[in-house]
């Protein structure tokens, strides 16, 4: 059995970025992924092929709570979901370390503090390298620093819209955004802004994604293995069950095992939880590292919409996912609880629209809406309910329970939006009358969970202090079993309502500086 210092198992934004971090310490690390590079073909950018034909999808069928079969939206490839992600580039707020009241209950406190881990959000900031401006943003967290790179600028319809939430006395700020575009020489820049970015593959690799940006850099390190098409099916562990020995792998239809001191896992939150439920042993009869029963369990995903404004006005923006607005995070003046956060999905298509049966505006098709539609993305906090979670059928599939909570805010937040959107005029053709009003894009059809429910897991193996609450300790490494972390957003012990990857890329750099000082 091949032995090594660490094994990191997964490449997105967790395992990937804390391989970069652990390549410099010339320590012998093996990185499995059970996926393979995304192929480079035309089809990353065709919007049939990635959102109609699910060309990129995992074709493994998971079941919903009753049973019934669920295609979940996520990708297993080299990078994980960043290779397919929107680049929006968060810091949770200040408050979001700390207990907070909802309506619907009580978004549980993390163990670390916001000034704990800001050094490492500047430090995924810069490695990723995110664009942004500082200071915009009302419910921005402090930063030591500025951003490294200019925010990506609003094309004419964007910044007309930023105009009018302006004039409402609003906030609008730009989205801090990981799309590696250089606006001032755009002969050498290495992304296109291009309108196929959020939910498809970077055809020219220009998206700051954890495959580019760190895994890719990591194997130029001699002491950096990658194994591809390496699906960890067990972790194993010695008699005593308090450290992993050995971690088995299929490949090639072959099982093969590895070692090493430390064995870090980095599935993603769905994944993760699954690994250490089928990995149950005698020591660890409710699976591994679970005496506190946690593992699976308080499953978050956000609370999440599509909206589609329609004006009489053509959108004819190309890259729509550069402006955000927080000013209802927190709640607002009629509503003391927190709302949420609203800017963008990448701009929509008749391709695409057509995948998600939208209500169809009144003298619209699917092309004129596409045309006409400004594409909201609106995010809200789930909180973390132990009934909602991931455990494994007799068959050792992935089941998934997941009942929505936490609801009135985004509700709110939804109708706050639209008499926000009615209140604009500053159309010089049609005044008022250029909003005609709002339509959802359904994000369940084909599905039971929405899409976004699997794209932003999270929650499923929390950190925290006490071993019988938690899964993990304050560094992430589990209670029970001296050598084993895990560093994907399965450890948030509640998720904010910006998107998460940010806070990954730097819980990993922060247990990459543990794991360094522990590997001497
Ligand atoms: C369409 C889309 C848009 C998004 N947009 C944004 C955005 O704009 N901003 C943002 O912050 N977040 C966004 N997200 C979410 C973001 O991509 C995730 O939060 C982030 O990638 C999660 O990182 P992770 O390390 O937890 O897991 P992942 O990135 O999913 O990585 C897990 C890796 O583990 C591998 N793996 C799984 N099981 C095994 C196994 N048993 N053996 C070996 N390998 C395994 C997988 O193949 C994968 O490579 C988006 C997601 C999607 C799908
Ligand atoms: S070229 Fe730019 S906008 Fe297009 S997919 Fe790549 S990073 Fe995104």
């Amino acid at each position: 059995m091949e032995r090594y210092d660490v094994i990191i198992i997964g490449t997105g934004a967790g395992g990937g970025t804390l391989a970069h971090r652990l390549a410099p310490t010339g320590k012998r690390i093996l990185i499995l992924e059970r996926g393979d590079y995304v192929p480079r073909e035309k089809a990353n950018w065709d919007p049939r092929e990635v959102n109609v034909a699910a060309r990129y999808h995992t074709k493994e069928t998971w079941s919903d709570k009753e049973g019934r079969p669920l295609h979940p939206h996520t990708n297993y490839y080299v990078g994980g979901n960043t290779k397919f992600y929107g680049a929006a580039l968060f810091r949770l707020r200040e408050r979001d370390f700390g207990e907070l009241p909802h309506a619907g209950g009580i978004s549980p406190a993390w163990p670390i503090t916001y000034n704990e881990l800001e050094p490492y959000y500047t430090q995924a900031e810069r490695l990723y390298e995110v664009r942004g401006t500082r200071g915009e943003d009302p419910t921005e967290p402090p930063a030591r620093c500025g951003y490294a790179f200019p925010a990506v600028s609003h094309e004419p319809r964007i910044q007309q819209l930023s105009d009018d939430f302006a004039r409402q006395g609003l906030k609008p700020f730009h989205v801090p955004l990981g799309i590696r575009l250089d606006e001032q020489n755009p002969g050498a820049s290495a992304c296109i802004r291009c309108d196929t970015c959020d939910g498809f593959p970077c055809l020219v690799h220009a998206k700051s994604d954890a495959q580019v940006m760190c895994v890719d850099p990591a194997l130029r390190h001699p002491n950096v293995t990658l194994l591809t098409g390496a699906y960890v099916s067990r972790l194993v562990t010695s008699a005593s069950g308090h450290e992993v020995t050995s971690v088995q792998v299929r490949r090639n239809g072959q099982d093969e095992f590895f070692s090493a001191d430390v064995v870090v896992v980095s599935c993603g939150a769905i994944n993760s939880a699954a690994l250490l439920l089928r990995s149950r042993n005698d020591q660890h009869p409710k699976g591994l590292a679970n005496g506190s029963d946690v593992v699976g369990r308080h499953y978050m995903g956000h609370v999440n919409s599509i909206l589609l404004a329609i004006s009489k006005c053509p959108n004819p923006t190309v890259f729509q996912k550069t402006l955000g607005l927080n000013d209802f995070y927190f709640g607002s003046t009629e509503w003391p609880h927190p709302m949420g956060h609203i800017s963008f999905v990448g701009k929509l298509d008749a391709a695409t629209l057509s995948a998600g049966a939208p209500a169809i505006a009144p003298g619209f098709t699917l092309e004129l809406m596409a045309r006409h539609s400004l594409d909201f993305w609106l995010t809200s906090e789930d909180l973390p309910d132990p009934d909602n979670r991931v455990t494994l059928d007799r068959q050792g599939n992935i089941q998934l329970a997941y009942a929505p909570n936490n609801e009135e805010g985004h509700t709110r937040l939804v109708a706050k939006l639209r008499s926000l959107m009615q209140g604009h005029s500053s159309c010089a053709e049609h005044g008022h009358a250029c909003h005609q009003g709002f339509f959802s894009r359904s994000l369940f059809v084909g599905q039971r969970l929405p899409l976004a429910g699997v794209a932003h897991q999270n929650g499923t193996i929390r950190f925290g202090h006490d071993p019988k609450t938690s899964a993990l300790d304050v560094n992430c490494r589990a209670h029970e079993v001296d050598n084993l972390y895990v560093v994907d957003g399965s450890i948030f012990p509640s998720s904010g309502a910006v998107n998460p990857a940010l806070t990954i890329m730097a819980n990993a750099l922060r247990v990459g500086d543990h794991l360094t000082e522990r590997l001497g």
